[in-house]
């Protein structure tokens, strides 16, 4: 196994994720910053967000997965702004690294940036334990960002895709049980697929949108924290899919979509007078299926089960520190 200079590892990443998809680009990797230009009518966002070992994968899985989960969490913030990303800088720290490993992280970072047009234009590479972070940098029209705070009484509320997969994928590669429909779930919870075309039209609905990270539960919460207002979440409506619940019964398949992490959904808001636009304008092909599974209340998040009761969690929500 020989292991790779500093250099084979910019000039690895360079080579696959430089596109030059963005004549913004002024100067991108190879000099000390990049420079990049951002049009006067067009507000920057930016996202940071970091992964490591044991923390958010566990040790051993795949370093195409690896090289996909660093920039697929960061495009995933980015969807959840309402904005469409262009510039990534790659902090890259690893212990060791061989030729086989690089040529998989690479082709896990770079599939995904070049189907999105990101731009990799700057990064550090330092021998450390592991760890990856990723700046992601993107632009909405001026003050057309979507935020988590301004959600409103009435409003409906969405989640693309399925909830729970990723974190029932996750139990599987640590040693749960497997079955049939096993590679499905270790697969949502690998390669999370960032809602980047969807928040492209959600954004022109939206009173409010956060990406499902940490469960839905924890997630939602947030916003009503943000926005100042309850929710009522009727758990029977929340979009659960059949590989899951051939894994766990109808009452922990609800738990896991409510508590269990690593989803990378949208979750969002629209006002009631819009959801047949919404819905009409939204219907595709190629988006993903988005679900409505609550109302913005006037207080208090209470999760009600179809018998109209109240619905109890078991399980504990994912806590950073
Ligand atoms: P300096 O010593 O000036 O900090 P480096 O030798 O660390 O520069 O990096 C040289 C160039 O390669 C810079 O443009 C930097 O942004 C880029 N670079 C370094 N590491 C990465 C990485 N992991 N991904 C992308 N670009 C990188
Ligand atoms: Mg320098």
């Amino acid at each position: 196994m020989t292991s790779v200079s500093e250099i084979e590892i910019i000039d690895a990443l360079k080579l696959r994720t430089f596109g030059n998809h963005y004549q913004n680009i002024i100067q991108g990797i190879g000099d000390d910053g990049a420079v990049t230009s951002v049009d006067p009518d067009y507000h920057l966002v930016t996202t940071t967000d970091a992964i490591t070992e044991d923390v958010h994968y566990p040790k051993g899985i795949e370093a195409k997965a690896i090289g996909h989960r660093c920039l697929a969490v960061n495009l995933s913030d980015m969807a959840a702004m309402g904005a469409h990303p262009l510039w990534a800088s790659l902090l890259f720290s690893r212990p060791s690294i061989d030729q086989l490993w690089l040529e998989q992280f690479v082709s896990g970072f770079s599939d995904l940036a070049n189907k999105h047009n990101v731009s990799l234009i700057g990064g550090d590479t330092i021998s450390g334990p592991e760890l990856f972070s990723v700046t992601l940098q993107g632009i909405t029209p001026k003050n057309k960002f979507i935020s988590r705070n301004s959600a409103k009484i009435g409003d409906l509320i969405y989640v693309t895709g399925f909830l729970g997969n990723a974190s029932q994928g996750l139990k599987i590669i640590q040693g749960c049980k497997e079955d049939d429909s096993s590679e499905k779930l270790i697969q949502d919870f690998l390669y999370p697929n960032p809602r980047v075309k969807e928040s492209t039209i959600i954004s022109r609905f939206a009173t409010s949108m956060i990406d499902i990270s940490d469960g839905f539960f924890t997630d939602i919460q947030k916003v009503i924290k943000a926005s100042n207002i309850g929710a009522e979440i009727k758990v029977s409506e929340l979009p659960i899919s059949q590989s899951l619940l051939n894994h766990l019964s109808r009452k922990d398949a609800i738990n896991a979509a409510l508590l269990g992490g690593d989803d990378y959904e949208l979750c969002f808001t629209i006002p009631r007078e819009l959801k047949k636009d919404f819905n009409e304008e939204y219907q595709s092909k190629d988006r993903i299926f988005i679900t409505c599974v609550g109302e913005i209340k006037e207080n208090k998040l209470k999760l009600i089960d179809e018998d109209k009761k109240e619905f109890v969690l078991s399980g504990q929500a994912f806590e950073h520190f």
